[in-house]
């Protein structure tokens, strides 16, 4: 054995505990006060160290040339994109997915596939699916998305009487997919899935600024295909404003036409959580596949989301991996057929974690929690003489621009104004045409306190614009 690595295993604890001490130091008190977001440029690149330095070494070289230029994006103040941060159960999950290193492609040899279909059937019920949705752990939304309108496109095989996994997509002819305010994923998914990005046909949207899409519109441009079969993305939490589709009314649609319905509730879905804001994502059940996302709101660390759908045998014919070492998919199929991935990490574990540590109902509370915040900085957005709200607080995200000359510029030089005060950290969108920002809330530390800090950033650098 090299002697670095002889070392190392003789010292594995005091590695382990110096690691720890440092994580420790990162999540509370000193740490947690350092700027949101790094600005300065990363150190130039090193060259390939030819002797190894020992893990004390490479914990010393990391703390010193990199530790410094990691954001703060685990804290209360990031409000940029929707990110989650990492609750301590779940850490503690994390670091033991990779202590025990198991492989979850195949269930022989270890209960770890057991422990996430256990983790899977519990998200399920968090959101309010049945015994009919099965699912499986993924690195994020986009690749819940890609999987599940992969299962789409063998149902329009299924329905055009084609096998898409033998003959490929072009079998289908052009493909239909109606949307109406997708996230960008749902394009790249296309794009990866041979559809195309191109065949995403965006249908109308409510009135008054709503992001929600207009079911009737969706009506007649179903009823536009003449019978061919399609495929609907129905949004449940859009990035801008988190508006809803009415997904009841769009699954009623399909009395009518012929389609498979796949939800993005990368985040809304856990409005499912809170009894005031259930309604939203009412009749998630009657999916046919569903995406959401785990590192946003279920605040475990990255990468994790989770796929559902109704349809396992069609997923079982996408991914099926052949091959005689291998052996055929069982009734409960192993996960290297159900995923992209073929060998696959317990990413499950931290979920595992956090909901068994905090149950419903302290995730429920992070959930109202952040809501309530969101409607305290849109209160307070409002009350600033240099900001205006664009639309109202529905869940978790506050989007505002500002009161004059909102151009992309001056957008632009604002967002850097709040990055470089150090407090919080928001991001760029276009809303309705209008440049703006988004602060979104999805961080189980995130207090009144928090709040009053990135309104108070807000206010000093409005004025100075
Ligand atoms: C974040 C998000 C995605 C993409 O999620 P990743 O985890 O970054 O891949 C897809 N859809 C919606 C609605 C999202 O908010």
């Amino acid at each position: 054995m090299h002697p670095a690595l002889a070392d190392d295993l003789a010292r594995f604890p005091e590695l382990l505990r110096s690691a720890r001490d440092m994580a420790a130091r990162e999540v509370s008190g000193a740490a947690a006060e350092r700027p949101v977001v790094a600005l300065g440029p990363a150190p130039a690149r090193a060259p390939l160290p030819e002797r190894g330095e020992g893990g004390a070494g490479a914990l010393a070289r990391f703390t010193e040339r990199w530790a410094p230029g990691m954001s703060a994006s685990a804290g209360p103040r990031y409000l940029g994109f929707v990110t989650g941060g990492v609750t301590p159960a779940s850490l503690a999950g994390d670091w033991l997915t990779s202590a025990y290193d198991q492989n979850l492609s195949g269930a022989a040899g270890s209960w770890g596939a057991a422990l996430e279909r256990e983790t899977v059937s519990w998200l399920g019920e968090l959101f309010g699916l049945g015994e009919a949705h099965s699912g499986a752990f993924v690195t994020g939304a986009t690749v819940s998305n890609t999987v599940g309108l992969a299962i789409g496109r063998a149902w329009l095989g299924e329905r055009l009487g084609v096998d898409v996994s033998r003959a490929g997509a072009a079998a289908l002819g052009p493909v239909d997919v109606l949307s109406g305010s997708p996230h960008s994923s749902v394009g790249k998914a296309l794009s990866v899935l041979g559809i195309g990005r191109d065949r995403l046909r965006p249908v109308p949207l409510l009135p008054d600024g709503r992001e929600a899409v207009d079911v009737t519109a969706l009506g007649a441009a179903l009823a536009a295909l003449d019978g061919r079969p399609a495929i609907v993305v129905a949004n449940a939490g859009t990035v801008n404003t988190v508006d809803f589709d009415d997904l009841r009314a769009i699954a009623a649609l399909r009395e009518r036409y012929d389609f498979w319905l796949h939800v993005d509730a990368a985040f809304g879905a856990f409005a499912a959580l809170s009894p005031a804001h259930a309604h939203l994502v009412a009749g998630l059940d009657v999916a046919d596949s569903v995406c959401v996302d785990l590192h946003k709101w279920l605040n475990v660390p990255y990468d994790a989301a989770v796929q559902f759908t109704r349809r396992r045998d069609l997923q079982v014919a996408v991914f099926h991996n052949e091959s005689p070492y291998l052996g055929p998919p069982a009734d409960e199929p192993d996960f290297l057929h159900l995923t992209p991935e073929n060998s696959r990490r317990l990413r499950a574990l931290p979920a595992w974690f956090s909901l068994t540590a905090y149950g419903l109902e302290g995730h429920r509370e992070v959930v109202e929690r952040n809501v309530a915040e969101a409607r305290r900085l849109g209160a307070g957005v409002e009350a600033l003489p240099g900001l205006r709200l664009l639309a109202p607080v529905r869940l978790n995200v506050v989007c505002f621009t500002l009161a004059e000359r909102p151009t992309p510029e001056r957008l632009a030089a604002l967002a850097g104004a709040v990055a470089a005060s150090g407090e919080a950290f928001v991001t760029p969108t276009v809303y309705a045409g209008v440049p703006a920002l988004r602060a979104a809330f999805s961080n189980w530390r995130t207090t009144e306190d928090d709040t009053r800090r990135v309104l108070a950033a807000l206010a000093t650098v409005s004025a100075a614009l």
